[in-house]
């Protein structure tokens, strides 16, 4: 039988205390798991809402969560991120290497903590990296952003080359134009949040709820043979 059930499984999910982290992660306790709310900021909001416990960590040090999974844990979700807007020709130093380290480099190293101890336990698991539109777009005005959420897409797909076999899936979701904080600068402009919502085949911007169901299925026994994928949750605009 089908089945989309995480009860007796605990999962971590990363930058947990809002937005589309929060969502996650109250789609995952709702559909069984006990879940660890990772954030630099205090999670005591998603701590409310799931039931579960709070872990501090910022990914200013890219091997913050090293620590993490002396525990046993099935299931880990990589959303922390940030974005930092300017035009190319002025994009500092600070810019690309902030970026890149929470984005990129500190999803690798905790995918790699996460997967040996795992594999040292004899057991497998579940990765789900946040990507964006941006790992298949270009976008304006987000260059490290960009290179940091291609990155994610592709080192998704390297670690389930590696991985697949060893038991732990590892996949990604690519959310659309979600109403969180990351997106607030292109709200703000209207011209800008016009534009954006009127390619939007489904109407309207998405809602952090929005990329629940995916992170759930993804997590779940259902998807035991899905393995690389980058799953879109955009309302249609990669189709378009
Ligand atoms: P958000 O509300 O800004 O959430 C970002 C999360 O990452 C927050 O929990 C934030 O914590 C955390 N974070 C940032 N820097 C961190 C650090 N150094 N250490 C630990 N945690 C850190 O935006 P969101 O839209 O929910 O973003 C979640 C993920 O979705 C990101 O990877 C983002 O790139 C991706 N995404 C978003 C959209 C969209 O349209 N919103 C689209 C595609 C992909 P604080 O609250 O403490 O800053």
């Amino acid at each position: 039988m089908i089945s989309f059930s995480l009860a007796g499984k605990r999962a971590l999910v990363t930058g947990a205390n809002t937005g589309i982290g929060q969502a996650i992660a109250v789609g995952l306790a709702e559909a069984g798991a006990e879940v660890i709310a990772a954030g630099r900021s205090s999670c005591a909001e998603t701590v409310a809402l799931t039931g579960g416990r709070e872990l501090r960590l910022d990914f200013a040090d890219p091997m913050a969560a090293s620590g993490a999974f002396a525990e046993p844990i099935d299931i880990l979700v990589n959303n922390a991120g940030i974005i930092r807007r300017a035009d190319s020709v002025d994009f500092t130093e600070a810019d690309w290497d902030e970026v890149m380290d929470v984005n990129l480099k500190a999803v690798f190293f905790t995918c790699q903590a996460f997967a040996k101890a795992a594999l040292a336990r004899g057991a497998g698991g579940r990765i789900i990296n946040i990507a964006s539109l941006l790992s298949f777009q270009g976008g304006i005005r987000v260059p490290s952003y960009t290179a940091s959420k291609h990155g994610v897409a592709g080192l998704t797909k390297l670690l389930a080359n590696e991985w697949a076999a060893k038991g732990i899936n590892v996949n990604a979701i690519a959310p659309g134009y979600i109403e969180t904080n990351n997106t607030e600068a292109l709200r703000a402009d209207p011209a800008r949040s016009q534009a954006i919502l009127d390619r939007i085949p489904a109407g309207r911007w998405g809602e952090a709820a929005d990329i629940a169901g995916a992170a759930v299925f993804l997590a779940s026994p259902a998807a035991a043979y899905v393995h690389g994928a980058v799953l879109n949750v955009d309302g249609g605009w990669l189709a378009r």
